[in-house]
């Protein structure tokens, strides 16, 4: 079965033409076809239609391969371009494939021709096929980031509004325990039977009281969230100013704030070597905070406490890592740790399990990530990589 195929033959020779569409059909093709011998001609046939591949002779005299190869590339076109003729010496066919053809046929050896058609014909598909990808890529990166910012008002605005009516609820839940202070000092009156004070002491300080209690410290847990859930959407929108940073300075700046702690605590903070890195002063002294603090919050009470903070280039990637010998986080919990709200040990009386969302949430915004390695028992690594960006 023969198969179709449009070619564009830049030739000044129509016997030559002629041949190179001959050795096409012998080998299964269909041309169909179009002979060009000069720039108008050409830049025409290349406006006017589609085509599949073009076979262009090397020295015309009207005309040039390596212009006819400009002209493709100036019109943004990607088609395979082979070479074909009758003297071409080496450096020759050099420049013609350093200029962009992809490759070159000798008039005197032509049948090469048909393998080398099927073998670009084949590679220009998949060139277009990973471009189809590319831009298929693109297209859902920016859908994904419109939702993204979408989703992000809609948090803004939900946990905004619902501040509100919270803020409501408490102020009547304290009005009422000031109203159950007021009808506890009417009990004491002498005109109220002690059967009837008897009845109303359980009622109010039973059961209103313990459902006052419950409401107060359902909202309190309400408020809790809705300002963290508030603290992560700020950090979201907060215009990032990127600038080059002396990470040996800005690490020196967060450990100052935990020396005191860390001193009472009988703690080893060390500082290693820090390559600098390029990203928003203020957000990453908080992700190194979070890190710095969550690695002195989870140290393990048995035995001293190490923290090593140190960092190296990778690839074109700057990578920090916070290292400490603390209770470590079980292989089922070093994912989710990173999530919302998600603490492995809930019942824990400080934290608000927002620290990890934060850094994994500044991380994402400067096109870095953040990760962990853990042994339970044996402590953790927190992992912080940046982009390096060259300017
Ligand atoms: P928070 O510390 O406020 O609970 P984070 O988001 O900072 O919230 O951390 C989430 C959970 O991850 C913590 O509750 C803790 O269980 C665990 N975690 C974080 N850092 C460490 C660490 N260095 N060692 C052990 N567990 C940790």
């Amino acid at each position: 079965m023969s198969e179709p195929i449009r070619v564009l033959i830049v030739e000044d020779s129509e016997d030559d033409a002629v041949l190179t569409l001959l050795e096409l059909r012998r080998n299964g093709y269909e041309p169909t076809s179009e002979r060009v011998d000069s720039a108008e001609a050409m830049s025409a046939a290349l406006d006017r239609q589609t085509w599949d591949l073009i076979i262009a002779d090397y020295a015309m005299p009207r005309f040039s391969m390596s212009t006819a190869l400009t002209m493709v590339q100036e019109k943004g076109l990607d088609l395979p371009f082979i070479v074909v003729s009758g003297a071409i010496g080496e450096e020759a066919a050099v420049a013609a494939m350093r200029a962009g053809a992809h490759d070159y046929v000798m008039k005197g050896n032509i049948a090469r021709l048909a393998p080398a058609v099927e073998r670009e014909l084949r590679e220009a598909e998949m060139r277009r096929e990973r471009r189809r990808a590319e831009q298929e890529r693109e297209r859902l990166l920016a859908d994904l980031e419109d939702k993204s910012k979408e989703l992000g008002q809609l948090l803004f605005i939900s946990a905004h509004d619902l501040q509100e009516p919270l803020v409501n609820i408490q102020g009547f839940a304290r009005e009422l325990e000031l109203s159950l202070q007021k009808m506890r000092l009417s009990l004491e009156e002498e005109d109220i039977p002690p059967a009837v004070k008897e009845k109303l002491a359980v009622t109010i300080d039973e059961d209103i009281t313990d459902s006052l209690n419950y409401i107060l410290a359902s909202t309190s847990k309400i408020d809790t969230l809705l300002t963290g859930l508030l603290k992560v959407s700020r950090l979201g929108r907060a215009t990032l100013n990127i600038e080059k940073l002396n990470m040996k300075d800005l690490m020196a700046e967060v450990v100052d704030d935990f020396e005191f702690q860390a001193r009472e605590a009988g703690v080893k903070l060390e500082v290693g070597r820090l390559p600098q890195c390029q990203g928003d002063r203020a957000q990453l002294n908080q992700v190194f905070s979070n890190l710095i603090g969550n690695a002195l919050k989870y140290l393990d009470p048995e035995r001293p406490g190490i923290i090593l903070i140190s960092g190296k280039k990778e690839d074109s990637n700057v990578v920090y890592t916070v290292e400490d010998n603390g209770i470590g986080i079980a292989p089922q919990h070093q994912e989710t740790v990173f999530q919302i709200f998600q603490r492995v040990d809930p019942t824990a009386s400080s934290g608000e399990g927002l620290g990890l969302t934060i850094v994994r949430r500044i991380l994402e915004r400067h096109g870095g990530k953040t990760w962990l390695e853990s042994e339970p028992g044996r402590g953790s690594r927190f992992h912080v990589s940046l982009p390096i960006r060259d300017w």
